[in-house]
């Protein structure tokens, strides 16, 4: 039985359609005696991994059979992922065990610290997580509305993410009522008036509206300054709150741009997705920051 298997594997989750059996066991779950246990037992064709519980204490193992074909076969050989010291078991029947986010997030404020962490979760439903390690995605955007939209649509997506590695969300929301307070007129643009915000001692106008010309700095993006143009013959004092133009940060990043109307481009380091972005697209534009930051996973 080999103990250093997993080390190399971060974020290792079984997949969809990889049976995680739940054994107990009345011994020690240590290598020497979790293989005189199971070497030899049948398994089921589907089991790869076996879940033994002993009390409290509760390993994670996975298993090699001869063949996959027959419906049982015997195991041929173990590996131990995680030893009860290094293992927890929560029960929570809201987490979605067949969601790796659900899984990392999960471990990480359950059972912070340990290596491998069993969750128990709905329909009564049993996998893990072993060395969960969620992607970092900063999310790029402007608010209101309240909640901040694409945020608040990314963790919508994550909820339901059977396909993606585990990821983390990092807010980086610019308020638009702060940089209207901050503007130097007294006088200002919005884009439009959806969103609610107001200033005290400031005049604001939503260009939605179509108001009479003004002298008034516009916060907005570049689309807003087109339109600008195209309603008054002329460009404004701008704060550009386009969040694909906002300087700095490193690793993934998702963010919005308001000249993107039907598809997703990626630039450097960020994916970006049109200002509107369906639930769809929001989950190609995950997809994608996976595939660039972390090419070799894959359910185990
Ligand atoms: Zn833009």
């Amino acid at each position: 039985m080999t103990e250093a298997a997993a080390t190399l594997r971060t974020n290792l989750v079984p997949g969809a359609y990889r049976g995680v059996a739940v054994a107990s066991f009345d011994g020690p779950l240590q290598p020497a005696e979790l293989t005189r246990h199971f070497l030899g037992r049948e398994a089921y064709r589907r089991t790869r991994f076996i879940v033994v519980r002993n009390g409290d204490d509760t390993a994670i193992v996975e298993i090699h059979k001869e063949s996959d074909q027959p419906l049982f076969a015997p195991i041929s050989a173990l590996s131990l992922l995680a030893g009860p010291a290094e293992c927890a078991y929560v029960e929570d029947p809201e987490v979605d065990t067949a969601v790796p986010t659900a899984l990392a997030r999960t471990a990480l404020t359950r059972a912070p610290g340990k290596r491998g962490v069993v969750v128990q979760g709905r329909y009564g439903h049993v996998s893990f997580i072993v060395d969960p390690r969620p992607l970092r995605v900063t999310v790029r955007e402007a608010s209101p509305p309240y909640p901040a939209k694409l945020l608040d649509q990314a963790h919508r997506v994550l909820e339901l993410a059977e396909e993606l590695p585990p990821i983390e969300l990092v807010p980086d929301v610019m308020d638009l009522a702060e940089q209207a307070s901050h503007a130097p007129d007294t006088s200002l643009l919005l884009p439009c008036r959806g969103g609610g915000v107001t200033v005290d001692g400031v005049s604001v106008d939503y260009l939605d509206e179509r108001p009479e010309r003004r002298q008034w700095t516009l916060i907005g993006c570049e689309r807003s300054q087109q339109i600008h143009e195209w309603f008054y013959g002329e460009r404004a004092p701008q704060v550009d709150i386009c969040p694909r133009k906002r300087a700095g940060g490193t690793g993934a990043i998702l963010a919005k741009c308001c000249l993107l109307e039907t598809h997703i481009e990626t630039d450097d380091t960020q994916v970006v997705v049109p200002w509107g972005a369906s639930l769809a697209q929001i989950t190609d534009a995950l997809a994608a920051l996976a595939d660039e930051w972390e090419p070799s996973w894959a359910p185990a």
